[in-house]
């Protein structure tokens, strides 16, 4: 069978950030030994390129892609649910930020990888163009520009659950979905005062800084009226849909985040608000497997569970619960 052919693709790249007096030492099985420490705060995004620049090395059309996960028979997360949805590039790393890898893997199995995130709509892309047989190509409908932001901006938060340190700030993580979404081609992004004004942020500097630590942007010492930054993550600077449509996802969330129910709530509760948001669908309805909740917004499941509460009694959903079986968060909300 033509697709069991090319299943021997191995579309799975690792790499380890080996700890080493003077800098951890990046170790990837396919490049020649490095004898160079890197600076360890600027560690993860090194590896993060490494990687992207192997995927985009072995680009292989969308719809030959498989799921690498279930190939090793899904013992990259704890329980098997079978493999649905389209086939992503999926980032992961271990509890201890030591080893990461980047791997194709289907929507289903990226959900239940611990530590993993979707890369969200990168030039990592592996179509190969010209390829007109009809067949579906998962990563070329996944980052179609008729996306409704939400998706644009749930994704975007997963993923920078995975790119970002686990004890980034909710402000700063509301800061990051912002700069994420707004970068330009070359990797820069303007925040004007309006925005910053927008999302009602004390001590900016704080977070900047937060983000700066993380090896995540470096500002823009020249910058003056507006706020100027350079973003250092390779993932969210390549990424395929125009500035427009990732502005308007942008400006979704700001909306979100600003709504009268929930624009006096603490960052963190404007972050799981947002959350729900992108999370609920038409009819108000939504879910979320907690572990994504608590992951994307930097909480335990404790703290979760409170601030749905909160959320629920200043009206930004109508009610909860948490559903055992699955260990997944519903609710239903109003449309805003
Ligand atoms: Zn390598
Ligand atoms: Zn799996
Ligand atoms: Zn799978």
């Amino acid at each position: 069978m033509r697709l069991s052919l090319h299943t021997v693709v191995p579309r799975v790249w690792t790499v380890e950030l080996r700890p080493r007096a003077g800098g951890p030492l990046l170790v990837c099985p396919r490049c020649a030994p490095r004898a160079v420490s890197l600076q360890a705060s600027a560690a993860k995004s090194d590896a993060l390129r490494h990687l992207a620049a192997h995927a985009r090395g072995d680009a292989l059309a969308g719809h030959l892609r498989t799921c690498q996960c279930r190939q090793r028979e899904c013992r990259w997360h704890p329980r098997h649910r079978g493999c649905a949805g389209p086939i992503r590039l999926v980032l992961a790393r271990d509890r201890a930020g030591r080893n990461w890898r980047l791997a194709d893997a289907c929507t289903a199995c990226a959900r239940a990888i611990p530590y993993a995130a979707v890369v969200p709509d990168t030039a990592t892309d592996m179509a190969v163009p010209g390829e007109g047989d009809g067949c579906v190509r998962p990563q070329r409908a996944a980052t179609s520009p008729g996306l409704p932001s939400a998706t644009r901006v749930r994704e975007m938060l997963a993923y920078l659950a995975a790119a970002l340190p686990a004890c980034t700030s909710a402000a700063a993580r509301l800061v990051a979905l912002q700069c994420a979404l707004r970068v330009d081609g070359e990797g820069s992004v303007t925040l004007a005062d309006g925005i910053t004004r927008s999302m009602r942020l004390g001590h900016l500097h704080v977070i900047w800084h937060e983000l700066e630590q993380a090896a995540w942007l470096r500002s823009d010492p020249s910058a003056q009226r507006f706020r100027r930054f350079d973003l250092l993550d390779p993932s969210v600077l390549t990424q395929v849909p125009g500035r427009r449509a990732r502005a308007q996802a942008a400006d979704w969330a700001l909306r979100q985040t600003c709504r009268p129910a929930v624009r006096r709530q603490r960052a963190v509760a404007r972050l799981v608000a947002l959350q729900i948001a992108a999370c609920t669908d038409d009819h108000g309805r939504g879910s979320i497997e907690t572990i994504h909740l608590t992951r994307t917004a930097g909480i335990s499941s404790v703290a979760a569970a409170t601030l749905l509460d909160q959320l629920a009694r200043v009206g930004a959903l109508d009610r909860w619960q948490l559903d055992p079986a699955t260990d997944e968060v519903r609710w239903t909300s109003r449309p805003c």
